[in-house]
């Protein structure tokens, strides 16, 4: 793992895990800059490249050589989307974290929103993705109804899109987090656990364009298994 460290004291942190995205890294990077821009506020954000085989790593170094408030993580191999959101919100030094997809399946537009709802006085804000699954009810969007009631039920924190990547919380509740296996996504039951404010907003989703997803049904139960070993900890 290696890379330079950018920036002076930026507020917000946006932590980007890719892997493989090499057809979506310059647009998003174009739209991420924009975005971060207007909002007007110091912000750094941090590319993790999980061992990316495509030219994934070559882009980010370029963009990290035109840009100083990119950094780049990069690991020699898959570690998995958790492992690199971790990484990066470790070397994150800004008082907001974002975290955000690369496939643009996560709109940058929505972070200044998410930012203005935490400032209302929360220490998660996560995104909802809006028109998901459209037509097909049945096989995605039921299912993902289902894992999402059961999740609530089990945290006993209410979300509707537990899975959503798009989030921003405040820094001190997520720092001290380690986070294993897929158990980024339930940052915000452990917060709210710890007394933390959640709060859920709608964000805009667009389906993945280019490259692939790199998860099937196998996560579904790495996730539900993650859920118990949460539930348990919390619990005993
Ligand atoms: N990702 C990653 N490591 C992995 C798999 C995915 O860093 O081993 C990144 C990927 O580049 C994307 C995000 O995690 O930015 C979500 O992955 P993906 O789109 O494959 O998942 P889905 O949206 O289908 O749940
Ligand atoms: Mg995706």
């Amino acid at each position: 793992m290696k890379g330079a460290h950018g920036n002076k004291n930026p507020y917000i942190s946006v932590i980007l895990p890719i892997y493989n995205e090499e057809k979506n890294l310059p647009i998003l990077f174009e739209n991420l800059i924009k975005e971060l821009s207007i909002l007007h506020h110091s912000y750094e954000i941090i590319a993790v490249d999980d061992g990316s085989r495509d030219r994934s790593v070559e882009q980010l170094r370029q963009i990290a050589a035109q840009h100083e408030e990119v950094q780049v993580i990069e690991f020699k191999t898959n570690f998995g989307q958790t492992a690199a959101l971790s990484a990066g919100i470790e070397r994150a030094v800004g008082e907001v974290i974002v975290s955000m997809d690369s496939d643009l399946e996560n709109d940058p537009a929505d972070i200044g929103r998410l930012i203005k709802k935490l400032d209302e006085g929360y220490d998660v804000v996560s995104g909802w993705r809006q028109s998901r699954w459209k037509g097909a009810f049945l096989t995605r969007r039921l299912p993902s109804m289902a894992a999402n009631w059961l999740i609530s039920r089990l945290t006993r924190v209410r979300l509707n899109d537990y899975g959503c990547t798009l989030k921003a919380y405040r820094a001190d509740v997520i720092k001290d987090v380690k986070l294993y296996g897929e158990m980024h996504r339930f940052v915000p039951a452990y917060a709210s656990w710890q007394g933390g404010k959640v709060a859920e907003l709608p964000v805009s989703y667009k389906p993945r364009m280019h490259g692939k997803s790199n998860y099937g049904m196998s996560r579904t139960f790495r996730v539900l298994l993650d859920l118990i070993v949460l539930i348990f900890i919390h619990r005993y």
